[in-house]
């Protein structure tokens, strides 16, 4: 019989190529929660868990979600059978509640080792894929409006996105307005704009907002605010889509975000939804529901990323693209072989499960207890 053998985290941090600012923090690097399952039968799945800015976005941190793998979840999995993923996902699932984050990390590995196993990609795995190629979205959010224009005019130049999102939120509400308008101006037709408000507003600043929004040609606006029951109020009742993406923690949250009609678009996300079948799951309510879907990031890295691709990849209906741009912020490559943007979109690897390779030495470079390992047991050691 096939066994898990081990699983073992890893903290690596890694800079942004610029502040990253955002309604709630902004950031200056990436933190990637590395998972590595080993199997019995020498197959090694990987996974990984990323947050946005710490736990300034949710519940969940990568220190906290290493805790998780390694005191809860990777005592319980260790001896049972890899190939039975969604077995042993539920077997977590009684032992820990919540912590979707961690939970995805796990289930990734274990997914990535299964399509290694049977030679298959990841999306094939999980029923094929419909597209091989994903459009990506770029966020601007560097917080000056001049700058965000040069970054988009660069971005369309080399051909790498022509739709762009907005961070706005910080500021007050008629300065956001202008700042979208004045970049919607400057790249007319040549790029869709869109902005996530990160549930910054209150619903009357969002009914002021949203019409002013919709006029300056911005085409969708993202959580402008926290409340579903706000978000049900303020849908449709302007002409610019509104996407849930906060709201969806899951699907029974998608469940009821679509019951109540609170969103135009849901912006899936395989953490947030507490997994890559649970991401599948909230997007078929959609579906079922004729709300259009949108593939989110959590900033992850390239395993993240590339793991939220495969799912995307088999979704029947993408209307509104991704946004699985996480990679391309951050200063350092992780992978012996980069992922392929071109042509405004990601390519979906075809090797099989993720498709992709970590460069070792690249990964215990930034690894975050690297200055511990170095040093020769029983010596001082730099704390985190
Ligand atoms: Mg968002």
């Amino acid at each position: 019989m096939t066994t898990i053998e081990s699983i073992e985290t890893l903290l690596v941090d890694l800079p942004t190529i610029r502040p990253h600012r955002l309604s709630v923090a902004t950031m200056h690097g990436q933190t990637l929660m590395l998972v590595r399952v080993r199997c019995s039968d020498g197959i090694v799945g990987l996974g990984e868990g990323t947050t946005i800015a710490g736990t300034a976005y949710g519940a969940e941190s990568p220190e906290g979600m290493k805790l998780v793998v390694d005191r809860y979840i990777a005592p319980a999995l260790t001896g049972a059978d890899p190939r039975r993923v969604r077995a042993a996902m539920a077997h977590v699932g009684k032992l820990v509640k919540g912590n979707h984050f961690a939970k995805c990390a796990v289930e990734t590995a274990l997914l990535d080792a299964q399509g290694k196993r049977a030679g298959l990609p990841l999306s094939e795995l999980l029923g094929g894929r419909v597209r091989d190629a994903l459009p990506v979205a770029w966020t601007l959010a560097s917080g000056d409006t001049g700058r965000d224009i040069e970054e988009a005019e660069r971005m369309l130049d080399v051909r790498r996105h022509k739709v762009f999102k907005l961070k706005i939120g910080r500021r007050a509400p008629a300065e956001d307005v202008a700042h979208v308008a004045a970049i919607k101006r400057a790249l007319g037709d040549r790029a869709a704009v869109r902005v996530d408000v990160n549930m910054a507003w209150s619903e009357s600043q969002a009914l002021r907002a949203l019409p002013a929004l919709a006029d300056a040609g911005c085409e969708l606006a993202e959580q402008p605010v926290a409340s579903l029951l706000a978000m049900q109020r303020l849908a449709r009742r302007f002409p610019i889509a509104l996407m849930a993406d906060e709201s969806l923690t899951g699907p029974e949250s998608a469940f009821e975000a679509a019951r109540r009609g609170a969103a135009d678009v849901f912006a899936v996300k395989i953490e947030q939804s507490g997994g890559l079948f649970a991401a599948r799951e909230v997007a078929a309510i959609a579906d079922a529901a004729g709300i259009e879907l949108y593939g989110g990031t959590m900033l992850e890295g390239a395993v993240g990323s590339i793991a939220s691709a495969h799912v995307f990849a088999t979704f029947p209906n993408l209307q509104w693209g991704t946004e699985l741009f996480g990679p391309l912020l951050l200063t350092e490559e992780i992978l012996a072989e980069p992922l392929r943007y071109a042509d405004f979109q990601l390519a979906v690897p075809a090797a099989p499960g993720l498709g992709i390779v970590l460069d070792e030495d690249r990964v215990q470079a930034f690894r975050r207890d690297r200055d511990r390992i170095a040093v020769p047991a029983g010596t001082a050691q730099k704390e985190d």
